[in-house]
């Protein structure tokens, strides 16, 4: 039996996610030539999506280059201390910037509904996005912006890390209107969602 490998867990920060507006994203990896990324600093180069046609990405692989990966900028400043009559002061700084290799997640909306499934198929067979888990990595949860590796709560309308998460894209798929005003009766509302 071929021993299965660990799945790394992608860092990520949970920015923006608002209970009150719940929909249901797919996290996927999104390959991008890496001569194409200078397109981000406005400096064009045709990379391996316009040199080939088809699965380019399979080809832009061949060619050495790392697709699903982007380096970070990580700045590193460090002072320097010297010392002068038995105090020390700092005189200045040096700088480094270190490149870090990470996965280039993006987010696939999708309706509540598992029959939108079809959207996803589409960017992996026609723009080669693929799950963080053929990539090696943790898949994420799937409520928008939230990024947080194997989410535990299974619910018909996808994965999600936090019960109050899947109670609210339960509420959404089921057309439920919540209080907005009276915030107890809200909570009772919330409470009585039965996550299925
Ligand atoms: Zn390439
Ligand atoms: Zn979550």
């Amino acid at each position: 039996m071929v021993a299965k490998k660990d799945l790394e867990e992608i860092p990520w920060e949970r920015m923006g996610v608002k209970l009150s507006t719940p929909a249901r994203t797919i996290k996927m990896l999104r390959p991008v030539c890496p001569e194409t990324i200078s397109l981000d600093t406005g400096n064009a180069a045709p990379g391996c999506e316009t040199k080939f046609t088809g699965a380019w990405w399979l080809k832009c692989i061949a060619k050495g280059h790392n697709p699903y990966f982007q380096a970070m900028e990580v700045q590193h400043k460090l002072p320097v201390i010297e010392e002068k009559d038995g105090r020390k002061f700092i005189v200045g700084y040096t700088e480094e910037v270190e490149l870090v290799e990470t996965p280039r997640t993006t987010q696939v909306p999708l309706g509540p509904r598992f029959n939108s499934g079809q959207l996803l198929e589409e960017k992996k067979f026609f723009h080669g996005y693929r799950y963080p888990h053929e990539m090696g990595f943790h898949d994420m949860c799937e409520f928008r912006n939230c990024y947080q590796a194997e989410p535990g709560i299974k619910t018909r309308y996808g994965l999600y890390c936090s019960e109050d998460e899947a109670k609210m894209i339960t509420a959404d798929a089921r057309h439920m209107v919540l209080e907005v005003f009276i915030p107890e009766k809200r909570q009772e509302q919330i409470d009585a969602i039965n996550i299925v």
